[in-house]
């Protein structure tokens, strides 16, 4: 089960500065759950806490039933969706797809079975052999997803500054996270500081302030 659990969450920075106070929250298996709160109020702190890449203070984070606080990054079963693609230029796309499995000595029939079935969903498997520089900014995007996909997480943490200069692309870049959450049933913790961004997904929308969570609005059926 890929439900994660927050429970007593607190992050005080070397400085003093107290950024997440005591947030407990529980996010269901395979649900998508929007941040939203002012620029400072927390929200990146606790999707870097989840991911791994920032200490805890007190408190604990479960997936499932297992305790991520002791457990590395790498091995969290999670993803985070990188705003600056973190591509390599000079290979091309399978390549780029396929790095982080192959430096975890995935096996050979694995790895390609999981670059081509990334690039189907992402719909850029006849761009495989090409090189990254060709691509556009949309193709690059979705490599940079297919990346995180290839892992099979079980969570999704996408924060802000993902495509935000471009709205067009911002935009594809929703709707290929909505693609993810609802065609491979992955959880997705979404952080915008875009009210309307955040009202526009109909989902379940956690609002912060000053490192706390204010209110929690449920997601509200979509109109078709
Ligand atoms: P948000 O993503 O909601 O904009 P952040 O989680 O990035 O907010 O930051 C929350 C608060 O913690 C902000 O006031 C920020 O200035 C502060 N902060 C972030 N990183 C550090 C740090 N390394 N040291 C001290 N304060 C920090
Ligand atoms: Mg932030």
């Amino acid at each position: 089960m890929a439900k994660v659990i927050l429970k007593n969450l607190n992050k005080t920075y070397p400085n003093g500065f107290i950024s997440v106070k005591n947030v407990c929250l529980e996010i269901s298996d395979g649900e998508f759950v929007v941040f939203h709160g002012p620029s400072g109020c927390g929200k990146s702190t606790i999707l870097r806490m989840i991911g791994g890449v920032e200490d805890i203070t007190s408190g604990e984070i479960y997936l499932g039933n297992d305790l991520l606080n002791d457990i590395l990054p790498r091995d969290r079963h999670l993803a985070m969706a990188f705003p600056h693609y973190a591509l390599y230029p000079h290979l091309n796309v399978f390549e780029n797809i396929a790095l982080g499995l192959r430096l975890r000595n995935f096996p050979y029939n694995i790895i390609n079975s999981r670059v081509k079935e990334a690039a189907g969903f992402f719909e850029i498997s006849s761009l495989l052999d090409n090189r990254i520089r060709d691509l556009n900014d949309l193709e690059k995007q979705r490599v940079a997803l297919s990346k995180a996909v290839v892992f099979h997480p079980k969570v999704l943490l996408v924060d802000e500054d993902f495509a935000q200069d471009d709205d067009i692309r911002h935009f594809e870049m929703v709707q290929d996270i909505l693609k993810i959450n609802k065609e491979l049933g992955i959880t997705v913790l979404y952080v915008t500081n875009d009210g309307d961004e955040a009202l526009a997904l109909h989902k379940k929308i956690i609002y912060m302030e000053n490192g706390e969570i204010t209110e929690i609005k449920e997601a509200e059926p979509e109109e078709d």
